[in-house]
């Protein structure tokens, strides 16, 4: 079984979550409003790469759709010919299916129903439910009025049907100038709700489509092609973000004007947000365009194609999902606990590895040159049946820097001269001595092993403070660590006026050279690993076999669990 097979049978073997639109859902279901049918659609406007928030969308319908043996519809909500790309059309697809979803052969575009859209727009006109408008987009504003305030009729609402439908097809063959006359829904100008007065259903756009080339100069606004491109499919239930509870009307409106055959209802919950992200495609995208990060996948971007490559698992995407839930009250997740959750996935299928980040060169002295013990390893404590592994261990060796100190503080229970810590697997070693360069910097630290204590030994149970993770200086490989921190120094940085204002200066750090144990010497990319003591790390795809290169997924630090058992305390 493949990786991607695992991932996709782990999906639908999880129990079905719920929440109040799987409810809506069953209790259609049991009541058979739909015939027993259950059609979702995730829609994505391909204007950019799909974030953790749309991962969120995915899991729902197309979780929805699994659970009750419907389908779910992939459909590329490809109305605005200005802002779309192919680049996006494909990245889009890749992402929902590394997410473990599969639309079979459900996937459609806004742009395959615009010939009919148009159809049922010359209709609405026929029924003098529409009309061709003249008024510029500043007057159109003048007359829609306020919040508190009615709108006034357009001098050319009107018009008769005649006449609409002769600018309409006019409007269509390109005899206008963009934003001279735009179609409009004959509603109610006075209606308290202002998507009810008048909206536009159609505009003039003299652009090439990436689907339908020159063949369109007029576009269907979102509000009119959603709700007649899900009638069309055949959807049971539209459900879509709380910024568009005010639009159902709207969507209803249509669907009963046109008396479309099928009429899904339409469900709104709240969207995702995340500390220290921000969540928009239009500001992802000014990140990409302006270089504060190095692209769609940088492994500090929410997107899923930057958490992919910082190591994220579809499994822990998905059960984050799972556990934010879904509600009708817009709220902010803490990032922590989609680190938690990635961090619950590796600590059982991540090998343990050692790595050193930042070397200091250790030499012990009654090791005799030239011999190399290969000792055993445990793979993952968690899991025996990952097996053991060898690593070879040498006179000259590497730990951390950050574990020895020549002068140390109070509690500092790592290396210093005199002290006795314990190699991981190996043996315990003392500090005899230190040789330092020209500037005072320790460069060296000697040492002597007790050859008795050998870990599994007979002798190994002298108790000793520390335990230090290494490796063999002459059979570790180089490579380099990538080590991340938030993109943003505030925890919300969408409210901040200009958001690269709070961009965090040190969200990425490099580590060169790094040591790893020979084991990982061909590790490919995407491979994940712990790095013991130093987190989760994840094989970058910018490595090469001569080059190395690690992303840190996340550090060992769980501080989400911490706020979980603190938050049960209180309860
Ligand atoms: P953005 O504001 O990032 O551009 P969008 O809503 O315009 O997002 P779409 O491509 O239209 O992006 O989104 C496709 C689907 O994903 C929609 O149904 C939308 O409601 C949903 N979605 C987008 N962002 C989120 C989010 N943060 N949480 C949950 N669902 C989301
Ligand atoms: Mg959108």
């Amino acid at each position: 079984m493949n990786d991607t097979t695992r991932e996709r049978q782990a999906a639908t073997e999880t129990p079905a979550p719920s929440d109040f639109v799987r409810d809506i859902v069953a209790a259609d279901n049991t009541s058979n409003k739909h015939g027993g049918r259950v059609v979702t659609r995730f829609p994505p406007e391909p204007n950019g790469y799909l974030h953790i928030g749309h991962a969120k969308s995915i899991c729902l319908n197309f979780g929805i759709a699994r659970e009750n043996r419907g389908v779910c519809h992939l459909r590329f909500d490809d109305t605005n010919p200005t802002k779309e790309e192919v680049e996006y059309v494909d990245s889009i697809q890749a992402d929902v299916r590394w997410l473990g979803f599969d639309w079979g052969d459900k996937k459609f575009h806004a742009s395959d129903y615009f010939e009919q859209l148009y159809q049922y727009a010359e209709q609405l006109i026929q029924d003098g439910k529409a009309y061709v408008c003249d008024l510029n987009a500043d007057e159109m504003r003048a007359y829609r009025g306020t919040l508190t305030e009615p709108g006034k009729h357009s001098p050319y609402r009107d018009r008769a049907v005649a006449e609409n439908l002769d600018l309409f097809r006019r409007m269509r063959a390109g005899e206008f100038a963009e934003g001279a006359r735009t179609l409009r829904a004959k509603i109610d100008m006075t209606s308290p709700n202002v998507n009810m007065r008048d909206p536009v259903m159609y505009r003039i756009l003299k652009a090439t489509h990436h689907r339908t080339g020159y063949t369109w100069c007029i576009y269907p606004m979102y509000d009119y092609a959603h709700c007649v491109s899900d009638a069309i499919e055949g959807i049971t239930h539209s459900i879509c973000t709380l910024e568009f509870e005010d639009h159902r009307p709207l969507y209803d409106w249509f669907l009963d004007e046109l008396r479309t055959s099928c009429h899904p209802q339409q469900i709104e919950f709240a969207r995702l947000n995340l500390t220290y992200t921000l969540m928009s495609k239009r500001k992802l995208l000014q990140l990409v365009r302006e270089n504060h990060v190095q692209g769609w996948d940088d492994p500090r971007m929410p997107t899923i194609q930057g958490l992919r490559r910082r190591g994220y698992t579809p499994e822990s995407i998905r059960a984050f999902c799972e556990r934010i839930g879904v509600s009708k009250r817009n709220s902010m997740v803490d990032m922590a606990m989609l680190e938690h959750e990635i961090r619950e996935d590796l600590n059982k299928r991540a090998p343990r590895v050692m790595a050193v980040l930042q070397p200091l060169k250790v030499v012990i002295d009654n090791y005799p040159a030239g011999q190399v013990e290969h000792l055993d390893a445990v793979n993952n404590p968690e899991d025996a049946s990952m097996g053991t592994r060898k690593i070879p261990f040498s006179r000259e060796l590497y730990i951390e820097q950050e574990d020895f100190r020549e002068d140390p503080p109070k509690k500092f229970f790592r290396l210093t001269p005199g002290r006795e810590v314990r190699l991981r697997y190996a043996y315990i070693i003392k500090c005899e001595r230190v040789v330092k360069d020209e500037r005072g910097e320790v460069v060296e630290v000697h040492c002597t092993y007790d050859p008795e204590t050998r870990s599994g030994g007979s002798a190994a149970t002298r108790k000793v403070k520390a335990t230090l993770h290494w490796v063999s200086a002459a059979q570790a490989v180089p490579a380099e660590a990538r080590l991340y921190e938030s993109l943003f120094t505030v925890s919300d940085p969408g409210a901040a006026d200009n958001f690269t204002t709070v961009l965090n200066p040190n969200s990425l750090t490099v580590m060169n050279p790094c040591y790893v144990e020979p084991s990982l010497a061909t590790a490919t990319s995407g491979a994940r690993y712990q790095f013991e003591r130093q987190g989760y790390f994840c094989v970058d795809p910018d490595a090469t076999p001569g080059k190395l290169v690690f992303n840190r997924t996340v550090t060992l630090k769980d501080t989400w669990a911490k706020i979980e058992k603190a938050q049960k305390e209180n309860d």
